[in-house]
């Protein structure tokens, strides 16, 4: 046994610290003798988060392990003891992208040995054996799913073993590790996940297969955690979830929601509409009422033929939830939709989303779009333009097709030339900026009711509106945290700015601290159903 290890009571290793510069700092035992922290330097990590929410979920989560064990964050990697990539593979290049920051990590690893790399994410899942033949600076490698046995494989990689691959799917009893309330670090906002996996298969997604099968969580856990979070100062919930609104609840304790079962569509079979029926508004009603304080709610991304009769209703009859929606459509052509496997058509879309807008006046819209996927004509994509310019949405993710490993749509021709894709996407790009311009200049002269997120780089406050539009404002007093009524005065491209009301009243002692600053590679959105 190497020196400074132990067999501890249970007959489990425990690894005692060891100095700075003396092999790799202990990370494993460091709470259970704080006495010993003070005399030994506390190991430090850094992560990097590529893509989406889901990731940058899973990051907060991986550092909250990793402080539950003694470790401190630190900005750069050059600080850092450990060096965690939470990598993603929904895009283009993402074996680029993680070869790079590797590579750039090995290099930091030679003029310090000791420097730990672990890759946690969709690329560990899914190529996780492979890659850790290949980039054999890797320490581990960590799937979604095995966050909570870090501290293990930590001691692991202390003792000496191998680059250890960990991304076994936790099917038959499912975890979902709780956000901490920590303070000093818990914001205004935070993300709770309700499920995790998909069970779609859109054909040109590699989320099934990176993420597992669908897999939700008790609501009695939810309802603990947004407890937790709310009393923590918490003030927006955003629940996760690959398609956040197929959620139903194992322990089946929701009351059934007002609606389900209902269906007000021309364009949907009633058999349809009865198998798209979910739990997700009863989920939405109970943390409503069970949680009252909780000022504001989101959740993404939602799967259009689970925005039901019934969460509609919860739209319209709950002031907390927000009244703007992503709801990724993929494509404006119902030939295209059907290559893609996105079980509804256009029609249907529409109609939704004209049933959203008539329960809940001004309610904003944004989405995901692909384009150039296999086959798809410039009529299929004036369709795409078509629908663009029916909806108007107000936040647009366009992204070009490519091929992902273990895809159905891998089959097919990648017949549309690059230059094509480029071109389509410049040209629903001008479109949608268009829409999302005369939509903030709309806003000039409203009050809107902006949550204070964060402070910009000249002092000013930046937040969100109910509607998801990004806020700026100044204020005299901390008014991180609060809701702040905000009269809208100039639009820019991607946000506007305002003053606040006159006659308001910060409230005493309820500013948050500001989260702090992750490392990120992302994408604005989770890669949506
Ligand atoms: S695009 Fe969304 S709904 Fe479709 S398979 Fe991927 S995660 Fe699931």
């Amino acid at each position: 046994m190497p020196p400074g290890n132990k067999l501890s009571p249970h007959g489990r290793k425990t690894v005692l610290p060891t100095r700075v510069g003396a092999a790799r700092p202990c990370r494993a035992s460091l709470p259970a003798r704080p006495d010993l922290a003070q005399n030994y330097a506390m190991p430090a990590y850094t992560l990097v988060t590529f893509g989406c929410q889901m990731n940058q979920h899973d990051s907060d989560r991986i550092g909250e392990v990793l402080r539950g064990i003694g470790y401190s964050e630190v900005a750069e990697p050059a600080d850092a003891d450990l060096v965690v990539l939470n990598t993603c593979s929904i895009r283009e290049k993402a074996e680029q992208k993680l070869r790079s920051e590797v590579g750039r990590m090995g290099m930091l690893k030679r003029i310090k040995p000791g420097l730990v790399i672990g890759v946690a994410g969709c690329m560990a899942q899914q190529e996780g054996e492979r890659l850790a033949k290949r980039m054999p600076q890797i320490d581990f490698m960590l799937g979604p799913d095995n966050i909570g046995e870090l501290p293990s494989i930590l001691a692991d990689v202390e003792l000496g073993a191998l680059p250890r691959v960990r991304t076994v799917f936790d099917l038959n009893s499912p975890q979902f590790l709780s956000a901490q309330a920590e303070p000093g670090r818990t914001g205004a906002t935070a993300f709770v996940t309700i499920m995790k996996g998909c069970d779609e298969r859109c054909t040109y997604c590699v989320v099934p297969y990176t993420r597992g099968p669908e897999r939700y969580r008790a609501a009695r856990e939810i309802l603990a955690e947004i407890r937790l979070l709310v009393d923590a100062g918490v003030r927006e919930v955003t629940l996760l979830g690959q398609t956040v609104n197929s959620y139903r609840d194992p322990a089946g304790s929701l009351s059934v929601a007002l609606g389900a079962g209902q269906t007000h569509f021309k364009h949907t079979l009633r058999a349809v509409a009865l198998e798209d029926e979910s739990e997700f508004p009863a989920l939405l009603r109970a943390i409503c009422a069970e949680v009252p304080e909780l000022a504001r709610l989101r959740y993404t991304s939602p799967h259009p033929r689970h925005l039901t009769w019934s969460l509609i209703l919860a739209h319209r009859d709950l002031p907390a939830l927000a009244r703007h929606v992503h709801l990724p459509v993929q494509s404006g052509s119902d030939r295209l939709l059907k290559r893609m496997l996105r079980r509804y058509t256009v029609d249907e879309y529409v109609e939704r989303v004209d049933a959203l807008r008539s329960a809940v006046p001004g309610v904003t819209f944004s989405t995901d779009v692909i384009v150039g996927f296999p086959g798809e004509t410039r009529e299929d994509f004036a369709a795409t333009l078509a629908l663009a310019e029916r909806i108007k949405f107000t936040g647009f993710f366009g992204f070009t097709y490519s091929e992902r490993p273990n895809t159905p749509a891998l089959k097919l021709t990648d017949d549309v030339p690059e230059a094509e894709k480029s071109a389509r996407l410049e040209e629903i790009f001008q479109l949608t900026d268009r829409h999302r311009r005369e939509h903030l200049e709309s806003l000039r002269g409203t009050t809107e009711i902006v949550l204070a997120e964060r402070r910009g780089k000249n002092g000013d406050f930046m937040g969100r509106s109910e509607r998801n539009e990004i806020v700026h404002f100044i204020c005299a007093g901390d008014a991180l945290g609060q809701m702040v009524p905000v009269r809208i005065r100039e639009a820019y491209n991607n946000s506007v700015r305002g003053d606040v009301e006159p006659g308001f009243v910060l409230a005493p002692g309820a500013a948050r601290p500001q989260p702090a600053p992750a490392v990120r590679r992302a994408l604005p959105v989770v890669a949506g159903p």
